[in-house]
């Protein structure tokens, strides 16, 4: 391969195991759109009692999931409010104006988090200039806030304040149980005040494709339509639905593992000159490397020649993932290369590499 034994880019990168290609080889399959397919319904079934909500509905992504509530949410004019950070606003394609006609009004929360009182401030009054406050998003974990858990009060006193006003409540829970696994917090108990809400089973949960929206039967039946519309409706989907279940119950827990190696490459991190760690709570580990004289492009560029990948996401910010297809061992061998690779660096001075 690319001569990366250790990529800590994304939880996205995990590989099915032999035992759950084994579970997906032998599933039971129909046809999806028919709700005729065993694994599927049984997947849904499981989502619906995790989440404890009436209905769910199988996707393709997690940006199908936001794209197909924000569609049932949202007519065109509407606005949807989200932190500045949200993975809705950057990294979808602009999905809401092209898929929903809606627009966008990023909050400046603090690492990915906004409160209730900024969240009141970015409501519309009632004026024919304005377009309508319809959705609030809540990102459980924020991703490019740094892995950062929204605490339950501030969940719960956005979602009375937003249905006090109108707004409907979604959350985007690509990483949910992250945060439930590092608070102990049932997932059911985050997902109480949402109107929407769903998790993704192709980042920690480590299948290889797949996401499940839940929300009312009424709310499920409206996505129904939009994932036919927007080509999301399969047939033998049981096939990867039964990757997703097979994660659900065999690869929850073991998050803990994630977010114990995610503190020691953090603490190892901390202790190398010129990088600077950013808080972490869950499996995500944003780092800063100007005091290496390096943009993030050229620490990740020098980092690849010694095996280890992790991706960049600003001019001087990486950020580095910690999944099932890395183990502690390899984590410390990381952190063996990163102290390796800043030992050399005075050597390289006067290269291109500065900033
Ligand atoms: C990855 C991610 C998504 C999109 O999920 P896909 O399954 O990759 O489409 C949405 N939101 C957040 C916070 C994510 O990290």
């Amino acid at each position: 391969m690319n001569g990366i034994s250790i990529d800590l880019y994304s939880d996205t990168i995990t590989k099915p195991t032999p035992e759950m290609r084994k579970f997906m080889s032998e599933a039971e399959v129909g046809d999806e759109q028919q709700k005729e397919d065993p694994t599927v319904n049984a997947l849904v079934q499981k989502v619906c009692e995790l989440l404890e909500k009436e209905d769910a509905i199988f996707l393709p992504s997690g940006t199908m999931c936001n794209q197909v509530a924000f569609r049932v949410h949202c007519r065109p004019g509407d606005e949807i409010l989200m932190d500045e950070t949200a993975h809705a606003r950057h990294y979808e394609t602009g999905g809401p104006s092209a898929l929903s006609g809606a627009c966008i009004y990023p909050i400046q929360g603090k690492r990915g988090v906004f409160s209730p009182t900024q969240m009141e401030e970015a409501l519309r009054p009632e004026n024919n200039h304005f377009p309508r406050s319809r959705v609030v998003l809540v990102e459980q974990t924020s991703n490019l806030g740094g892995g950062t858990i929204w605490p339950i009060e501030t969940i719960r006193n956005i979602c009375i304040t937003a249905h006090h006003r109108g707004l409907a409540c979604h959350m985007d829970g690509a990483r949910l149980l992250n945060a439930v696994v590092a608070t102990g917090l049932t997932a059911a108990a985050y997902c109480l005040p949402f109107d929407s809400v769903w998790i993704d089973f192709s980042k920690g949960l480590g299948a290889p494709v797949g996401a499940a929206l839940a929300g009312s039967r009424e709310f499920i039946r409206e996505a129904w339509r939009w994932k036919h519309q927007f080509g999301g409706a399969m047939r033998q989907a049981g096939i990867i639905a039964a990757g997703a279940l097979y994660a659900l119950h065999h690869n929850v827990e073991r998050i803990a593992e994630d977010h114990e190696n995610a503190r020691i490459l953090a603490r190892g991190l901390a202790e190398i000159e010129g990088i600077d760690v950013e808080p972490i709570e869950t499996n995500l580990i944003f780092f800063d490397v100007s005091g290496l004289h390096l943009t993030a492009q050229a620490f990740n560029d020098l980092l690849m020649e010694r095996g280890v990948r992790v991706s960049i996401l600003g001019k001087t910010r990486c950020r580095a993932v910690t999944h099932l297809d890395v183990s502690r061992s390899q984590v410390q061998e990381a952190l063996k290369n990163i102290r390796a690779l800043c030992k050399d660096l005075p050597k390289r001075k006067g290269g291109v590499l500065e900033l």
